[in-house]
C-alpha cells in the first residue's frame, strides 16, 4: 500500500519537473549500485558543482531538487520505500546537514522547537523515541515548510504509518539562515485535533472523581486523547483538583448520581434536589455545570429523564472492569471489541483500569483510533445530543 502510494507520488513530480523541461535519465546503469554515495570532489569549484550535478542527474529515483538561497541544493531521491535526502553547499560542492541552514548560534533553539511541534503532534510513546533524533532523519526543505521524515526508530507498539513532520518557516523562521518564504496563514500539526479519516471512539469513567482521576487525565494527555468522566457528586468537593483538572484538561464532566443509588428506587424529588445540589458544587470549581448524565447501573425510565435537563449517556462496550482487574486482559478486551463510534465503560476508581488505559491507548493509536470525549464522538457523527434523549453509542 505504502509502496503504491509513493509511486503514485514520484510519477507526479517527474511529469511535474518533465514539464519544466529537465531531463531526468532514468537508468543510469553505472550509477544504479553507488546511487547514494558521494561524488568524488575535484579541486576547483567548478568541477565540484559539475559532480553533484552529475550526481543529481544520474539519481534513478529523484523526487525533488531545490536551489536554496543560491547558496545549498536540496536533492531528494527515492530508494526502498524510503526518501533519501541530500543537501549540498553548491559554491564549495560539499554535502552538508540540515544545521548549515540553521544560524549556528540558534542551533539548539532549532531543535528543541522540532521536540516541541513532535510532542504537538505525536502521543508521547512515539515523540519520546523521535525526539532523540538518533536514528535517520530525512529533511525536505520546501518553500513554506521544512519537513521531516523519520525512519529506523524503534516504537513500541509500531505505529502504522510513516512519521514525519511538518514545520512552518513561521515557527523557525528566527532561526533560519536562508531566504524563507513566509505563509500568511499556517496551522500546526497537532495530535489532539480529531481527525475525521480515523476510527473515533469515546472513554468513559465512571464513579469517580478519585484518588486515580488526577494521574488518569495526565496519561490521557500524553497519548493526545479525551475523555469523559461521569461523576458523583459527593465526590466532587473531595477530589476538587482531580475535577479542575479534568475541565481545564478539556475533558467532559458528567454527572453519576449524588452517591450512586439507584434512580428508581429514589424519589424523583431527590433525584432532581441531589442533581441542583451536584449542579452546584461543579459550577463552583469550574463555572460549568453538567450536559450529560450516566445514571448508576443504567437504570433509568421515561419519568426520569424527563425531570433532568440533561442527555443520557449510556454505552455498548462494557469492560466491567471493577471484576476483571487484570491490565492485559482489558487491553486485549477493548481491542477485541472497539469499533469506530463506540462508546466504552471504565471505572477510575480502581487503579488497575488507569493502568490498563495507560497501556491500552498506544495500542487505540496505532490500530487507528482516535479517542476523544461523548460530546465530540456526537459531534463528529453529527448526532445533536438533546436533552432527555438516551444513547448507547453513534454511527455515521
Ligand atoms: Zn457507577
Amino acid at each position: 500500500m505504502m509502496k503504491i502510494r509513493k509511486k503514485v507520488k514520484l510519477k507526479k513530480k517527474v511529469f511535474l519537473l518533465m514539464a519544466l523541461g529537465i531531463m531526468i535519465p532514468l537508468a543510469f546503469s553505472s550509477f544504479k549500485n553507488i546511487s547514494f554515495a558521494m561524488p568524488v570532489l575535484g579541486t576547483d569549484k567548478e568541477s565540484k558543482s559539475n559532480l553533484i550535478n552529475e550526481y543529481i542527474n544520474n539519481l534513478s529515483n529523484l523526487v525533488e531538487k531545490k536551489e536554496i538561497d543560491s547558496r545549498f541544493v536540496n536533492v531528494i531521491s527515492l530508494e526502498d520505500d524510503r526518501y533519501i535526502s541530500k543537501l549540498f553547499n553548491f559554491k564549495t560542492g560539499e554535502e552538508v546537514n540540515i544545521e548549515s541552514i540553521i544560524k549556528p548560534e540558534m542551533v539548539e533553539e532549532f531543535w528543541s522547537k522540532v521536540n516541541k511541534l513532535l510532542y504537538l503532534k505525536y502521543p508521547n510513546f512515539i515523540s519520546d523515541v523521535l525526539s532523540k533524533n538518533d536514528k535517520t532523519n530525512t529533511y525536505f526543505v520546501k518553500d513554506n515548510e521544512l519537513v521531516i521524515y523519520y525512519y529506523d526508530y524503534e516504537i513500541d507498539p509500531l505505529p502504522n504509518e510513516e512519521l514525519s513532520l511538518h514545520i512552518n518557516y513561521n515557527e523557525i523562521k528566527d532561526y533560519m539562515d536562508i531566504t524563507i518564504k513566509l505563509d500568511k496563514t499556517y496551522e500546526n500539526e497537532d495530535g489532539s485535533k480529531i481527525d475525521l479519516n480515523k476510527k473515533i471512539v469515546a472513554l468513559t469513567f465512571d464513579d469517580g472523581p478519585g484518588p486515580y482521576t488526577s494521574r488518569l487525565i495526565d496519561i490521557l494527555n500524553n497519548n493526545k486523547a479525551h475523555a469523559t468522566f461521569f461523576m458523583l457528586g459527593k465526590n466532587l468537593s473531595i477530589y476538587k483538583d482531580a475535577v479542575k483538572k479534568a475541565y481545564d484538561n478539556k475533558m467532559e464532566i458528567g454527572y453519576h448520581s449524588y452517591n450512586h443509588k439507584n434512580f428508581k428506587r429514589q424519589k424523583l424529588e431527590t433525584i432532581v434536589e441531589e442533581f441542583n445540589e451536584s449542579n452546584e458544587i461543579l459550577k463552583s470549581i469550574t463555572g460549568d455545570t453538567f450536559h450529560l448524565i450516566r445514571p448508576p447501573y443504567g437504570s433509568i425510565n421515561e419519568k426520569i429523564k424527563e425531570s433532568l435537563d440533561a442527555s443520557f449517556i449510556l454505552w455498548n462496550v462494557d469492560t466491567e472492569d471493577w471484576r476483571h482487574k487484570n491490565t492485559d486482559y482489558l487491553k486485549d478486551y477493548v481491542l477485541e471489541k472497539a469499533q469506530d463510534g463506540n462508546i466504552i465503560l471504565f471505572h477510575d476508581i480502581h487503579k488497575s483500569s488507569v493502568d490498563a488505559i495507560e497501556k491500552l491507548l498506544p495500542y487505540l493509536y496505532v490500530e487507528g483510533y482516535q479517542v476523544v470525549t461523548v460530546s465530540s464522538l456526537a459531534n463528529v457523527t453529527k448526532t445533536d445530543l438533546e436533552l432527555h434523549k438516551s444513547y448507547r453509542y453513534f454511527t455515521r
